[in-house]
């Protein structure tokens, strides 16, 4: 019996504790350690009040640190009635001043440091907070909606979490008059939704991260929804729903969406989320972007977000100085997967060695990312190897996981026979020595 304790033990921390490589390291100010804890779970029970037209939001989140110190967790707002394991706690902001002299003062990004330092284990962590992004009375909507080129436009924006590199499931917990929940459609990637009466629970999956959460709650038939099934590689039925502002996006969208998946598993290998769900746009709006099996799109820009399903929301960058990978690899199959055989020296940038604490993704990686992929690609084609089967290995063996540069330098190493990492320190860190290269 103990050793089947230990055993279900090990399974589930292998699912629940952060990989302790990536977790950012310790912040000191006036001689106070501030510390990036794991996040085990988070609920968090929105309270919708119609008359004053207000959601309060309460958050429980559970942590557990291996070190002493004081505890950071990421929120874009200050929140308030801050408990610690039960007792009133204070809470600090901690800025990251910029890398460059000329933005020295300026604060690069910030985290909230509590004003009490605890001691290794688990922790419980409340607070509350009023949600204002994101919100619609008339009639009610709620709508979270990221960006991974500008910082604190994760769930950061709408929630207390933890950084990117982290994966926790996260309970939301809706309580209002039946009256209105009734009226109402849950979009969503979590798992399970469960109704009661005055209460909707929406419970996602322990593999998601700060930057893959999706939510959009909305009034019943205000959108067009058209919903099929793919069969996959694997002979399973994958549910598809496609939900969009006007009737007309609908138009052959299930032959759209089922060419994008055959050509992505034919490359890539099987669909790696157990469903699709995408939001439709028109194509002058500019709301595109990823994540975990869940997409929001103009159809232009629909093969990339589809594609993301796979690098960026199944296997995650651990931070911003992660994110490029996925957008220089989108790039290039939008490009058509092309080889470059010489690469100058004005493609070298620093997309993968800015500020430890980066959380959003260098522009540059779009084209100059998909330049360097485009020659590693060549690299490999020299010695007769393709390096979409690396790719497709990577997928397999990171699915669900968060990874950052190094591994990426590693692994494409290992597969191709011989050490890439000067290669990447010159074109993703822009340093033309191992030296200087902080991979
Ligand atoms: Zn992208």
């Amino acid at each position: 019996m103990k050793l089947l304790t230990i055993l279900i033990f090990l399974l589930f921390s292998n699912w629940i504790f952060a990989q302790k490589e990536f977790i950012p390291d310790p912040i000191q100010k006036r001689g106070k350690k501030f510390i990036f804890v794991d996040f085990i779970q988070a609920k968090h029970q929105f309270i919708i009040k119609q008359i004053s037209k207000k959601i309060i939001v309460k958050s429980k989140i559970i942590f557990q640190s291996d070190i002493k110190g004081y505890p950071l967790f990421d929120f874009s707002i200050r929140p308030k009635k801050i408990t610690l394991n039960g007792k009133t706690a204070k809470i600090k902001k901690i800025r990251i001043l910029g890398n460059y002299t000329r933005n020295a003062s300026i604060p690069f990004t910030f985290f909230w440091g509590i004003k009490k330092r605890i001691s290794s284990g688990t922790h419980t962590l409340e607070m509350e907070h009023e949600l204002k992004k994101g919100v619609s009375f008339r009639p009610f909507s709620l709508r979270f909606w990221y960006w991974d080129l500008v910082g604190k436009h994760f769930l950061n924006k709408y929630l207390p979490t933890n950084m990117e590199f982290d994966q926790y499931p996260i309970t939301m917990e809706f309580k209002s008059s039946e009256n209105l929940l009734d009226t109402l459609d849950f979009e969503s990637n979590a798992y399970k939704l469960i109704k009661s009466e005055g209460n909707r629970i929406l419970e996602y999956p322990k593999h998601l991260s700060a930057s893959s959460v999706y939510l959009h709650i909305h009034q019943k038939n205000k959108f067009p929804i058209k919903e099929f099934t793919f069969v996959n590689i694997e002979n399973k039925s994958i549910p598809i729903r496609v939900y969009a502002d006007k009737i007309s996006l609908l138009k052959d969208i299930q032959t759209k969406i089922t060419n994008e998946l055959q050509e992505l598993e034919s490359v890539f290998g099987v669909w790696p989320h157990p469903n699709l769900l995408l939001y439709l746009h028109p194509s002058n709006e500019n709301h595109n972007y990823e994540y975990a099996g869940a997409f929001e799109s103009s159809l232009k820009s629909m093969p990339h977000e589809i594609f993301h399903g796979y690098f960026s929301r199944s296997m995650t960058p651990a931070d911003g100085n992660s994110g490029w990978i996925d957008e220089a690899i989108a790039e290039w199959r939008d490009s058509g997967y092309p080889k470059l055989k010489s690469l100058s020296k004005n493609k070298a940038s620093n997309l993968a060695c800015n500020n430890k604490y980066r959380q959003r993704t260098v522009k540059e990686s779009y084209s100059k990312g998909r330049d360097f992929i485009s020659h590693l690609d060549y690299l490999f084609n020299q010695k007769e190897l393709i390096f979409s089967d690396f790719l497709k290995l990577f997928l397999k063996k990171h699915k669900h996981k968060v990874i950052n540069t190094s591994i990426f330098i590693r692994e494409s190493s290992d597969y191709y026979g011989e050490d890439l990492k000067k290669k990447f320190c010159y074109f993703v860190c822009n340093k033309s020595t191992l030296k200087g290269c902080k991979l």
